[in-house]
């Protein structure tokens, strides 16, 4: 959909009732632009990307505005122009509302009926917004069906007296092809001859018919191989310019490849380039994370985010193209608190909407074997169980976070040491989850180190006191994990009474006080 058309629309005065004039834009503009049909295909990715820039300056806070005609779920207005569509689409409903009460007031009960489809103004594929966008006006319940275009009766003629006209009637002719265009496929950009009184000639018509065929044919040819190309599974038209563009900028060198496809995300490898400001210097190999912009995914890991409270207040007035990016955000604050406390991980290079960039870990375009997946001695074993506790203690105690996903598969072995990645669920321990996800935690660290025979390993109840300074006494799991949410539990009331979160630890690494 051309994102300044329906805005635009330029309600050309013609027959039909007086009221159809009536738009709430002002004047209406009939100054035509001359360019050809190919320009305009060709700058619309151009025109989606600039608006997606202008109207998701990331961080941002997105107002939400509740008018008279919107209803139901929030919708993003952070942009003036998706607001002036939404009321031209409004407009355009009512429009078509009164167009069909007039229609039916004027046909009554007779046999020969007409119809003034031709001057209705919305259409299907209005509301078919970009292909990979998830904004949530995409669902928007769109009770028009499919046009059919006017067409004389049998007879031949319409009209009565001096007012006949016959099909072959030049206007006639003419907006029964402008009508006709509705049956290109939906992707095909008519623009808004349809809802104008636009008279094509057969020739004009014919052309452009060819034309939408075969741009039928080219995305039809371009879907098949967007599906198929495994290296860009994840990768969109509008993420590919993204990596581009730092490519273009001189940022990057070269994206090699893919190192990882996850349900999450995809990870590259590329070598850097040169940093545009003196003080930043890019690593000489980066990984890019692209979080996956579907909506699938995102769900089944909302919990993480949508009860952290630095980002609660955001949570609820996003939609989840923007969530996906809060995720990649979440990622690279964890990450820099991480590198502040001195934990080996990935450094972040740059964040740009939901492609992350950092410093990779390997070398020469191999990746660091995953601990899981290396064969150490027994002596870097037990090396890297202690520098996995220390870690752990740390991320804990200096970084105020819980990793949430910490195993083997999150743990790489480089230059002789652990590395931690994959922390874009990584929350503060005051989450109301935060202490069994530190449980979880401590249970796959204490049982992966105890498999591989670290004998010096603590089970995962010593190790979860180490880590927290909490003096859990229960011998068993499951007394263990009761007076863990019981404590979570404590935390939330306190929350609920006080409206701030208890210290969960103190500064001198003494074990927190919880008697409230
Ligand atoms: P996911 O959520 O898909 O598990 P991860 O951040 O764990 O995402 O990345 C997936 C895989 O990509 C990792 O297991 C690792 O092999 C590789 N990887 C991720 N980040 C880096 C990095 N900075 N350097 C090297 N390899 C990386
Ligand atoms: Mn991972």
């Amino acid at each position: 959909m051309d994102p300044v058309g329906v805005a635009a629309a330029p309600p050309e005065a013609g027959p039909g009732p007086a009221w159809r004039n009536k738009c709430p834009w002002g004047a209406p503009n009939t100054t035509s632009i001359s360019c050809s049909l190919a320009d305009v295909m060709s700058e619309q990715l151009a025109k989606e990307l600039q608006l997606e820039e202008e109207n998701a300056a990331f961080p941002e806070v997105v107002a939400v505005a509740e008018g008279p005609f919107i209803t139901g779920e929030n919708v993003d207005t952070s942009s003036d122009l998706m607001l002036a569509q939404m009321l031209q689409m409004e407009f355009d409903r009512e429009y078509d509302a009164q167009l069909r009460r007039e229609e039916k007031k004027i046909n009554g009960d007779s046999k020969v009926s007409i119809s003034f489809e031709n001057y209705r103004k919305l259409h299907p594929y209005d509301s078919d917004s970009s292909e990979d966008e998830v904004d949530w006006q995409d669902t928007r319940h769109d009770p028009y069906r499919a046009d059919k275009p006017t067409t004389t009766p049998r007879k031949g003629f319409i009209g009565k007296g001096k007012d006949i006209t016959t099909k072959h009637d030049e206007v006639v002719c003419g907006r029964k092809n402008t009508a006709r265009m509705e049956n290109f496929a939906p992707e095909f950009q008519v623009g808004d001859g349809i809802g104008m009184d636009l008279k094509l000639s057969n020739q004009v018509f014919n052309a452009l018919k060819q034309h939408a065929y075969s741009e039928e044919r080219r995305s039809a040819r371009l879907h098949e191989k967007k599906e198929h190309s495994t290296a860009e599974k994840a990768v969109d038209p509008k993420t590919r310019l993204l990596l581009y563009k730092m490519v273009n900028s001189g940022m990057l060198e070269t994206i090699t490849g893919c190192i990882s496809t996850g349900k999450e995300s995809v990870v590259f490898h590329a070598y850097g380039g040169k940093s545009a400001t003196e003080d930043k210097v890019i690593p000489p190999e980066c990984a890019i994370k692209v979080f996956k912009t579907t909506l699938n995914e995102f769900k089944n890991r909302d919990k993480y985010i949508k009860d952290d409270y630095r980002f609660k207040d955001r949570f609820s007035k996003l939609n989840p193209r923007k969530i996906i990016r809060m995720w990649a955000e979440k990622e690279m604050h964890n990450l820099t608190r991480m590198q502040n406390a001195g934990i080996p991980c990935p450094q972040v290079v740059i964040l740009k909407k939901h492609v992350l960039v950092m410093s990779f870990i390997g070398q020469d375009q191999v990746p660091a074997p995953k601990l899981k997946d290396v064969t150490l001695s027994s002596e870097d074993m037990k090396k890297a169980y202690y520098q996995v506790l220390n870690m752990m203690q740390q991320l804990y105690k200096e970084c105020n976070l819980v990793h949430a996903d910490m195993s083997e598969y999150n743990m790489l072995w480089h230059d002789g040491k652990v590395w931690l990645i994959d922390v874009s669920q990584s929350v503060e321990p005051t989450h109301p989850h935060g202490l069994e996800f530190l449980f979880r935690d401590c249970r796959n660290v204490s049982q992966f180190f105890q498999k591989v025979g670290v004998a010096e390993a603590l089970n995962e109840r010593e190790l979860f006191n180490a880590v927290s300074g909490f003096n859990i006494t229960a011998d068993n799991e499951v007394d263990f994990q009761a007076e863990i949410e019981a404590l979570e539990k404590m935390n939330e009331d306190h929350v609920q009474n006080h409206g701030k979160k208890l210290s969960m630890f103190s500064s001198d690494g003494d074990p927190p006080i919880y008697d409230e």
